[in-house]
């Protein structure tokens, strides 16, 4: 199975790529893991990656597609990528890596969600940063204690209505081309991201 998930900030991408990873019983590839993996165990791309990291920098294209490119030649499996492609240059150097070893992507799942359900579920995050769980305001007492392991919860910095509806224009911006490129091939899944975790991941599921 090799499958890509596209969806904004607050959609619940990675939340379905590690269920649908654990179902499936193929890897999980989220760029962000995969640069932090790449950094920490001093790997050439590693270190290539590593000064753009520490200064908060976009690390370029190049070095995260070799980066992807290496672990997907290695899944016999398949994969489910979350956070790659980004842009239709990324789409296309994914498309050209998987044919050179005959291979092709079996489906790309877009997760639809409305901007006021993104809003709504970003501004009502909280973190724990200790354990780093993910909360809602709702889910918790007015004390916002972390029901793992106890500590106080925090909101993320960037997870302000203006910001978030920022990041949410960024996204649209470089991903609407993406999909365009994918419903052009004919690999286009469109899934409502409205509702709990297990109802997505019931949708995605049963569209595959
Ligand atoms: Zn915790």
């Amino acid at each position: 199975m090799r499958l890509v998930l596209i969806g904004p900030p607050g959609a619940g991408k990675g939340t379905q790529a590690k269920r649908l990873s654990q179902s499936f019983s193929v890897p999980h590839l989220s760029t962000g893991d995969l640069l932090r993996e790449a950094v920490s165990k001093k790997t050439p791309l590693g270190k290539k990656a590593e000064p753009y990291i520490s200064k908060g920098e976009l690390v370029p294209d190049n070095i995260v597609l070799d980066i992807v490119e290496e672990k997907i030649r290695g899944s016999e499996s398949g994969f489910i990528l979350d956070g790659f492609p980004r842009n239709i240059e990324q789409a296309r150097e994914l498309d050209l890596c998987l044919e050179r070893d005959g291979r092709k992507l079996d489906a790309v799942i877009n997760i639809d969600i409305k901007e006021d359900t993104v809003v709504e579920r970003l501004k009502n995050r909280l973190v724990c940063p200790k354990c780093g769980a993910i909360l809602s305001v709702k889910d918790v007492s007015s004390t916002w204690i972390c029901p793992r392991c106890k500590a106080k919860l925090k909101k993320r910095a960037d997870d302000t209505e203006e910001t978030i509806k920022n990041r949410i224009k960024v996204y649209m911006d470089y991903t609407l081309p993406l999909l365009d490129y994918y419903r052009k091939k004919g690999i286009l899944i469109d899934i409502i991201g409205e509702g709990s975790p297990d109802e997505v991941f019931d949708r995605i599921v049963k569209s595959l």
